[in-house]
């Protein structure tokens, strides 16, 4: 009765009675309810621990902050958690009163032998005798007071006065509601949920208490608040970057104005990785205390305290935000791998922290180059947290493998009949389109092993553009019966740790964005990894016990084809694009700016010309206003450039599409995986056999004469390709009947999805039509405006028809060279005067690949000084 839950429950009692909200039923049920199940005790264990939370925020943030929903909410919960406490008490005091006995008074039961449970409740909340018994909680009061004398008799020793029966449910935990003990299937669901949810937390709450960094949270603590600048070493998978930020804003570094804790990475996909590993573990949602910035992908709100971001988004922000001030901590992670982003920014947080004292500074390098970073930022200390490794044998093999790809399907095979046990494989190769046929290759070969095979083989791939919810797979343990084998390009190496894996296959290749100074193009190819990486890569066979790791290539090419360490990308880059960036941070001296390792005067001078020569800066070195453009344009400058003319020819529809379809030209055309496994053995570094992609030359020649090749070259017939593909309705059927690889079709379309949208936000204008939507007069107009574009992109890379009618000259360095047999320029009768390239790539010869043919009136209109020089 009303009556009684006022005694029992006090106000709140009546004020809980009158809410609407019903979603609060159930948990005021249970709080009421005397016996507990265990499950049922969790969750008002859980509700303790939000509740905590809860008046954590509420000390932060002040009451008054609060919408009125949450301290309504607040209130009910708090409510709630006190009749449970009381409860609980009561519980107590039974326990140690009663031990399970109890004493039933005569006249508390009937006639009909039940107990008079309204008489009983009087007596037990003291209603009964109210104004004899006074304060029940008072234990003062109940000691050896006359006035409880009569109850005394029966059981003098006790807190409380109890008629207790357990045979019998005692009603007045029934407050009118349904006391139905079945739970509907909507309880039982969330029972799961909070099962499963309390597993969950509570192997997150073991794997961060194993962690190395653990024993070490309060010694490092202390050191990053002594030192503004700390370099802070250990093994991978010791729990740096999952672990320190967290530590941080654990122990306040976040403070009162909820400055942000940044830790930035090289790669994108560990920030996005180990943002959603994080926010798990400090349980919230993606984006809301934790969040992460990416590329095209910002995971953050006004809440996010602790930030994971790519090293180039932090650069980004410096240029609105140069002193960093909504930061009180930078981690600055996997420094050793010296990234061009990482380099700059080293610089930059070196000028911070000089203006900022109270700015906290933490470099986190695996165990190489930890000395280069103290010295470079005056003898700042090393905290080296000790790792632990189980011994690896490493295996190489007796000669050079033709092909890797084919070896390290293989060698799975080998490891997976012949080991015992569920230990993973972690195969390290050079990028996307290996790691997709690989997966595929395994796949087939487990469906005809199937029967030889005592354990399932699950394939996880892991690079750089694989969306998330596939990235969190290479994660997930596996059952005992089967084994994991992970595909992972370099990523795997140091920046995200795979738990379980007891085998190792290391390619011994990496690929590389190099820059040559020859051709002047930046182009990634497959290069040796260094003995440093192949060191680590070993080392991730031996976390869990010991390993072996399986090296696809012999001892003797270890010691002597590779390169002790990896060079800094900042030494092998092209510095143009970094330049641009630097110039709009306000960095105008680059001559004397702080690198850790300064790239060349002369290559710094290169860069800047090249960018003179695009128009981004004016004669003083200042950008233009083509150059803020470009800075804004996350692409290579040349391209960058391209979009920029494009919108104002209003073309930029256009080009996009050819932008987005370059990327992928190389692997567009043909059929499926068996040529290219051939094609990327490292025998041949990478680099394709021109003879061996012909493909099917009929599909090709029909967009070439659609595109008229022979006046617009490879970019129109790029452009033509992707035209039917959209108008396809990007079918994976249609590029089969192409013979077009649909993986490579569908890459270039998110990529021109990211770049539209930008060059939608910075205005560049584009004509209403498309070139395929144009009536044949109007084409002719836009087919030139479009290569135009290009060429005011490209014009460095000019190349004059020579003499003999088959080579060409490039204008700027005279070199010979000659157009791809992949090109729709290839033997074309009578040749182009003029062309421009993409990119060289060097096999037999020095191939030109992706040709335009261009008019030399053109390199006067776009570039006029670059030409000027050299005539
Ligand atoms: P470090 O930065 O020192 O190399 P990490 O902080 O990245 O180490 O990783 C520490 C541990 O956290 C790993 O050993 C792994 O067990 C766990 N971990 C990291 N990321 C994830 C994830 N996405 N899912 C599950 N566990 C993870
Ligand atoms: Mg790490």
């Amino acid at each position: 009765s009303d009556q009684e839950e006022q005694i029992l429950f006090g106000n709140g009692g009546k004020d809980l009675n009158r809410t609407d909200d019903t979603d609060f039923n159930y948990l005021r049920k249970l709080a009421r309810q005397r016996y507990l199940t265990e499950r049922e005790r969790r969750q008002m264990i859980l509700l303790e621990g939000e509740l905590r939370d809860f008046e954590g925020d509420i000390k932060e943030v002040g009451w008054e902050k609060l919408a009125e929903r949450e301290r309504r909410e607040y209130t009910i919960k708090k409510e709630i958690m006190d009749i449970y406490r009381r409860r609980k008490e009561i519980e107590e005091a039974e326990k140690n009163g009663g031990s399970g006995s109890f004493l039933i008074q005569d006249d508390y039961v009937t006639t009909e032998g039940r107990i008079d449970t309204k008489r009983k409740h009087d007596v037990l909340w003291g209603k009964a005798n109210r104004g004899r018994y006074g304060d029940s909680n008072d234990d003062d009061k109940m000691k050896g007071v006359s006035r409880y004398t009569h109850l005394k008799e029966a059981k003098p020793e006790k807190k409380y006065e109890y008629v207790f029966d357990r045979s019998q449910e005692v009603e007045f935990t029934s407050d009118g509601d349904d006391d139905e003990p079945e739970l509907t299937s909507e309880q039982r669901e969330l029972e799961e949920k909070i099962k499963a949810e309390e597993a969950r937390v509570r192997s997150i709450e073991e794997t961060r208490k194993s962690l190395p960094v653990y024993k070490y949270r309060d010694e490092l603590i202390a050191a990053v608040k002594k030192y503004p600048i700390l370099i802070v070493v250990g093994e991978t998978g010791s729990g740096k970057t999952t672990q320190l930020p967290q530590y941080l804003y654990e122990a306040g570094f976040s403070g009162k104005q909820k400055l942000k804790i940044g830790c930035t990475q090289p790669r994108r996909v560990a920030a996005t990785a180990v943002a959603s590993r994080v926010a798990d573990e400090v349980g919230t949602r993606l984006g809301d205390r934790v969040g992460y910035s990416v590329r095209f992908d910002d995971k953050t709100t006004d809440n996010t305290v602790i930030k994971y971001m790519t090293d180039g988004m932090l650069l980004r922000e410096f240029m609105s935000d140069p002193e960093l001030l909504s930061y009180s901590v930078m981690m600055v992670d996997e420094a050793h791998e010296r990234s061009l982003h990482t380099d700059i920014l080293l610089g930059l947080l070196k000028e911070v922290s000089a203006e900022r004292p109270d700015f906290r500074i933490l470099i986190s390098s695996a165990t190489m180059n930890a000395e280069k970073f103290s010295t470079y930022f005056d003898e700042a200390p090393i905290f080296n947290i000790p790792g632990r490794r189980f011994p690896v044998t490493i295996h190489y093999t007796l000669q050079p493998e033709a092909n890797y790809l084919h070896a390290a399907t293989t060698t799975v095979f080998q490891i997976h009949l012949s080991q015992k046990g569920p230990g993973g494989i972690l195969v390290f190769l050079t990028g996307q389109d290996e790691i997709e046929t690989m997966a595929e290759n395994l796949r087939s070969t487990c469906e005809r092993l199937s029967g030889q095979m005592d354990r399932e083989m699950i394939v996880c791939p892991i690079y750089a553009n694989l969306p998330s919810e596939k990235q969190q797979l290479i994660f997930a343990p596996t059952g005992k019966n089967s084994r994991k084998v992970v595909l992972a390009t370099n990523i795997a190496e140091t920046s995200l740790t795979i738990d379980g894996i007891s085998f190792v296959i290391d390619s011994g290749f990496v690929k590389e964005d190099r820059f040559s100074p020859t051709t002047g193009m930046q182009s990634l190819s497959v290069v040796p990894c260094s003995r440093a990486a192949a060191d680590q890569r070993a080392g991730r066979a031996g976390r869990t016990g010991p390993g072996k790791c399986f090296r696809l290539y012999t001892k003797w090419a270890f010691l002597h084809e590779m390169p002790e360490s990896p060079a800094p990308e900042i030494l092998r880059a092209n510095l143009a694009g970094v330049v641009l960036q630097m110039l709009s941070l306000g960095i105008t001296d680059l001559i004397h700016f702080d690198f850790l390792d300064p790239p060349s005067p002369e290559s710094l001078i290169k860069a800047l010309e090249q960018l003179y020569a695009l128009g981004a800066l004016n004669e003083k070195g200042e950008l233009t206003r083509v150059g803020r453009k470009m800075t804004d344009l996350p692409c290579d400058p040349m391209l960058a450039k391209c979009l920029v003319t494009a919108g104002d020819l209003g073309c930029c529809r256009d080009v996009v599409s050819i932008v987005a379809m370059l990327e992928e030209s190389g692997s567009i055309e043909g059929g499926r995986s068996k040529k290219k496994a051939a094609d990327n053995g490292p025998s041949n570094g990478g680099s394709s056999d021109p003879s061996a992609s012909s493909g099917n030359i009929s599909a090709m020649e029909k967009f070439r004469s659609r595109a008229k090749a022979r006046l617009g070259g490879d970019h129109l017939t790029l452009l033509e390709i992707w035209n039917q593909f959209v108008d396809s309705g990007f079918s994976p059927q249609w590029c089969r009947d192409n013979n077009l690889q649909y993986r490579a079709l569908n890459r270039a379309r998110s990529v021109r999805n990211q770049l539209e949208k930008l060059c939608e936000r910075l205005a560049l204008e584009s004509e209403e039509k498309g070139l395929d939507e144009l009536d044949e007069d109007d084409k002719d107009r836009m087919r030139v405006r479009i290569m135009k574009a290009i060429a005011s992109g490209f014009f460095a890379n000019a190349a004059k028809l020579g003499r003999s009618g088959d080579s060409y000259r490039t204008l700027k360095k005279n070199q010979t060279v000659w157009i791809h047999p992949s090109s729709a320029l290839f033997k074309m009768k009578p040749p182009p005067k003029m062309v421009i390239y993409n990119e060289l790539v060097l096999t037999s010869k020095e191939f030109m690949r992706n040709c335009m043919p261009i008019s030399a009136k053109w390199l006067e209109e776009y570039a006029p000084h670059y030409y000027k020089s050299t005539e």
